[in-house]
């Protein structure tokens, strides 16, 4: 058997939710380590930065506007991506919304919002992906859920992201085992408390120093260590890893 390799050798990659904080460090990563990556957020979104900071680093990137709920959409961006950067190898599903309401007051749509762009905006991303990767002979994937598919965040009424971030990670067992057979690998990575403008909203920006103070390793997440952990688990080095869910919290959950 081959040694691992941790290099990306110019496969095509796609990273949904590109443009900002932890999405936007997973496609510098994997854009220094190698690949070809086609950055997927909104319109309104700063795609266009993450592929000048990737091109500065002499690396290989396009922006590819796409609402992961819309599935044409979807279905348009993987085909660009393969027209300008071959077939694709690696997705990574970082696209994400959070917010907050106590569960007695929350609005359906409140919920409905959260669950069609954290958990449908992720199946639907894999299963543009998936197919993809089905025709080409094989990938990886890496969705990003959260710890709080794990625990229930102390003081944050979000039941919705809790749950829809838990079900992020039966999903990823469910596809591994499905495409498996198709030499397709599908992991999650789930963050700690990570210094992003999602952690900036209101509810949750005061309490991020107590956050650090009750992590075993004494701090929050950047954006690159969330990386690091993705480039891994996309990576040779994680050939038989499948199925599985990483956290990458500093230990938070272990306290
Ligand atoms: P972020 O900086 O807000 O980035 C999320 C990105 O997703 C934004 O660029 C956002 O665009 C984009 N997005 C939102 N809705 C979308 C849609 N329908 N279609 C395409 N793109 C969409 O947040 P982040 O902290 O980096 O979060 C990245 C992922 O990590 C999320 O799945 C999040 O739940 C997860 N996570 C974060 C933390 C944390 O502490 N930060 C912890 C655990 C897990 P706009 O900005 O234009 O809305």
């Amino acid at each position: 058997m081959e040694r691992v390799r941790f290099g990306f050798d110019g496969a095509a990659a796609v990273v949904t939710g590109a443009g900002s904080g932890i999405g936007r460090a997973i496609a510098m990563v994997l854009a220094e380590s190698g690949a070809a990556v086609g950055c997927v957020d909104l319109p309104s979104s700063s795609i266009a930065g993450t592929v000048s900071a990737v091109e500065e680093a002499g690396g290989r990137a396009i922006a590819v506007p796409a609402d992961v709920t819309d599935e044409a959409g979807l279905r348009a961006a993987i085909e660009r991506i393969e027209q300008h950067l071959g077939a694709l190898r690696l997705g990574v599903n970082a696209a994400g919304i959070a917010n907050a309401a106590p569960a007695e007051d929350m609005p359906r749509e409140q919920w409905q919002r959260v669950i069609d762009v954290d958990l449908t905006g992720v199946f639907l991303s894999a299963q543009a992906e998936g197919r993809a990767m089905i025709r080409g002979g094989g990938g990886a994937i890496v969705n990003i859920a959260s710890m709080s598919a794990t625990i229930a965040n102390r003081g944050l009424h979000q039941a919705h992201y809790n749950a829809a971030k838990a079900a992020v990670v039966q999903l990823g067992r469910s596809l591994a085992w499905e495409w498996a057979p198709h030499g397709v690998r599908v992991n999650s990575v789930s963050p700690g408390y990570t210094y992003t403008p999602m952690t900036e909203r209101p509810e949750q920006i005061d309490a991020m120093n107590g956050y650090a103070a009750d992590t075993p390793l004494g701090r929050n997440a950047q954006p690159d260590d969330i990386a690091g952990a993705v480039a891994f688990l996309l990576s040779d080095a994680a050939r038989f890893v499948t199925g599985t869910d990483l956290l990458v919290d500093g230990g938070h959950v272990i306290w």
